[in-house]
C-alpha cells in the first residue's frame, strides 16, 4: 500500500526524517553530522519565535488553479495569507491565460458552536453553495487545525455530497498543528490531487511498473516540469527555452493547470523537479503509478547547477553532445556578460536565508558571482540536501555557520550582529530582521523577478549591483529603528535555546 491509498499523507517528520533545529557548519553538514545531531519532531528549541503554517505554501498552489474554489473548512483567520497571494494569482493568470483572474476562496468560518456541535454540516452546506454559485470545475477541502481537533471527516462527507454536485471535490488536509514543516503542504496538495483527478487513468496494481501507461498515450518527448509556485512564468520560460533547446516539450505542473487537464502529467516520458524539497511525494507517485521515471537532484539556480540540472535531462534522451554545446555556448556568453558586476562583489559577504534547497542552490551561485558565504539559515534539513552541503563544503575556502530554523528571527539576529555581512537574501516576508539592522536585503523568491537557469544568474547579479551601488536605506532605517531584543540577548550564543545538539558559533 502506498501513501497515496492512506487518507492523508504522513508527515515529513515521519516519512523523511526532516527536522528543524540544529546548530551547524557547512563542512558538519557534508560529513553528515547534521543528519545525526538535527532533532525532530517536538524536541526542538525551548523558545520559538514565529512559524508559518501548512496552509500558506498549500493555498500559494490551490488558489492558481483556474475553474477552482478554494472552501477552507477551518476559523475564519486561517488562510488569511490568500489576501497576500491573490496578487500573485492574478498576475500569474494575466502571463498564463492573457488576463488577470482571482483565485476563488471561501471559509465555514468556524466558531464557538462549531466546536461544540461539529462543522460537518455546514461543510456539506457550503460545497453545495459553492458549486451552485461559481459552478466550478473542481472545489478543494482544505481543513484546518479546527476540524482536525474535533475530529469532523472532511474525507466522509466529501464522498456523502459529490453525488450531489457537479464539481469534483478533492479533500486537502492542512491541519498546521500536525506539523512544524510546511513543506508538508506540498505533500497535502499533491495527496489530494493524486487522489481524485488522477486515479482513474492508474495501471491496475498487478501492471510491471516499467511497461507504458495504459490508458492514455504516452508522449516521448514530452516532460513534466515541477512547479508548485516557486516560479514564475518568467522562470517557466527560461527554463521551457532550455529543455526546447533539447527537442523536448514541456508540461509545466501543477500551478496554473486546469484540473481537467492535469492527467497529461501521467503521460509523459519523464518528470523533472525544479525542487527536491517539493516534489519528491508526487513524483514517487507517478514512476510508481504511472511508470514516469522522475529526475529529483539539483535545483537549476547558478550556473553549475543549472548545467548538472540540463545534462541530467539531456542523457535520459541520449542528448549529451546537444546539451555540451548548448552549456557551452549558455556559459560564454552568461560568464562575459557578468564581468561588469563582478569587481563590486568580490568578497562582499553574504547570508542566505530560505527553504533549504533553494538556500544551498542560492549560495553556489552568489559564490559564482564573487560572494563569499558567511552563513545559511535553512528552514528544514532533510536527505536530499546532502549532496548540495558537499558541493558548497568543496568550493567553500572557509568552514561557515549553518542553522536548520523553522524561521526564528531571535537567532536570526543574534547570528547577524556577529558575522555582520554586506548582503542578505531572504523572503520578502522574512527580511525585516536583517533590514532592521541596516544590512541591505534582496527577495529570495519573487514571481515577477528572474532567478532560474542561466537568465536568472544574470537578472540576481544586475539587482544585487545596483542594489549594494547604495545601501543607504537600509542604514538610514537601522538608525531610526530598533529590533525588540535586549542587548543581554546579542552576548548568549544564537543557539541557547536549541535544547540538544551541537553549537557552532
Ligand atoms: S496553524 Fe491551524 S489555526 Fe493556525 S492558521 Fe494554520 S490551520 Fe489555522
Amino acid at each position: 500500500m502506498s501513501y497515496i491509498d492512506l487518507k492523508t499523507p504522513p508527515k515529513r517528520e515521519d516519512r523523511l526524517n526532516a527536522c528543524i533545529a540544529h546548530a551547524g557548519t557547512i563542512c558538519e553538514m557534508a560529513a553528515g553530522k547534521g543528519k545525526k545531531s538535527c532533532l525532530q519532531n517536538d524536541g526542538d528549541r525551548s523558545f520559538t519565535q514565529g512559524n508559518i503554517c501548512l496552509l500558506l505554501p498549500a493555498l500559494a498552489m490551490l488558489n492558481t488553479l483556474p475553474d477552482n474554489v478554494v472552501l477552507q473548512h477551518s476559523a475564519v483567520g486561517c488562510g488569511s495569507c490568500t489576501h497576500s497571494q491573490n496578487a500573485n494569482v492574478r498576475f500569474g493568470s494575466n502571463a498564463r491565460h492573457g488576463k488577470p483572474k482571482d483565485g476563488i476562496w471561501l471559509s465555514t468560518a468556524m466558531n464557538e458552536t462549531d466546536v461544540i456541535t461539529g462543522g460537518e454540516e455546514k461543510l456539506e452546506q457550503a460545497i453545495i453553495e459553492a458549486d451552485r454559485r461559481y459552478k466550478p470545475f473542481s472545489i478543494t477541502v482544505v481543513s484546518g487545525c479546527v476540524p482536525g481537533i474535533i475530529g469532523d471527516d472532511i474525507d466522509s462527507v466529501v464522498q456523502r455530497v459529490q453525488p450531489e454536485v457537479n464539481a469534483r471535490l478533492l479533500p486537502v488536509h492542512c491541519e498546521g498543528f500536525k506539523t512544524k514543516i510546511w513543506a508538508t503542504a506540498y505533500d497535502a496538495v499533491y495527496h489530494g490531487i493524486g487522489r481524485t483527478l488522477l486515479r482513474s487513468g492508474e495501471q491496475s496494481p498487478d501492471a510491471d511498473g516499467l511497461s507504458p501507461y495504459k490508458g492514455l498515450e504516452r508522449l516521448p518527448y514530452t516532460v513534466n516540469l515541477m512547479n508548485v509556485s516557486s516560479m514564475g512564468k518568467i522562470d517557466e520560460l527560461e527554463l521551457e527555452r532550455l529543455l526546447n533547446s533539447l527537442r523536448l516539450e514541456v508540461n509545466v505542473f501543477p500551478v496554473f493547470t486546469h484540473p481537467e487537464s492535469m492527467v497529461k502529467a501521467t503521460q509523459a516520458a519523464l518528470s523533472i523537479s525544479t525542487c527536491p524539497t517539493h516534489d519528491d511525494y508526487f513524483l514517487s507517485y507517478l514512476e510508481e503509478r504511472f511508470g514516469v521515471p522522475a529526475l529529483i537532484r539539483h535545483m537549476p539556480i547558478g550556473i553549475e547547477n543549472t548545467g548538472l540540472w540540463l545534462r541530467d535531462v539531456a542523457a535520459r534522451f541520449d542528448r549529451e553532445q546537444d546539451v555540451e554545446r548548448i552549456i557551452e555556448h549558455e556559459e560564454k556568453e552568461l560568464k562575459a556578460a557578468l564581468a561588469e558586476f563582478r569587481p563590486l562583489f568580490e568578497g562582499k559577504k553574504v547570508f542566505i536565508s530560505a527553504g533549504e534547497f533553494r538556500a544551498l542552490a542560492t549560495a553556489r551561485l552568489l559564490e559564482e558571482i564573487g560572494f563569499t558565504v558567511v552563513g545559511i539559515r535553512s528552514f528544514h534539513h532533510d536527505h536530499f540536501a546532502e549532496v548540495e552541503y558537499e558541493k558548497l563544503a568543496k568550493s567553500s575556502t572557509e568552514d561557515y555557520v549553518i542553522d536548520i530554523a523553522n524561521v526564528q528571527p531571535f537567532e536570526e539576529a543574534n547570528l547577524l550582529r556577529r558575522l555582520k555581512p554586506d548582503l542578505f537574501l531572504g523572503h520578502a516576508n522574512g527580511n525585516g530582521t536583517a533590514s532592521k539592522l541596516g544590512i541591505p536585503t534582496h527577495a529570495i523568491y519573487h514571481t515577477a523577478l528572474a532567478y532560474i537557469g542561466y537568465k536568472g544568474v544574470y537578472e540576481i547579479a544586475r539587482r544585487l549591483h545596483r542594489e549594494l551601488k547604495n545601501p543607504i536605506y537600509n542604514r538610514k532605517l537601522a538608525d531610526n529603528v530598533r529590533l525588540p531584543y535586549r542587548d543581554a540577548w546579542y552576548e548568549t550564543s544564537p543557539f541557547s535555546y536549541i535544547t540538544k545538539g551541537d553549537s557552532a558559533a
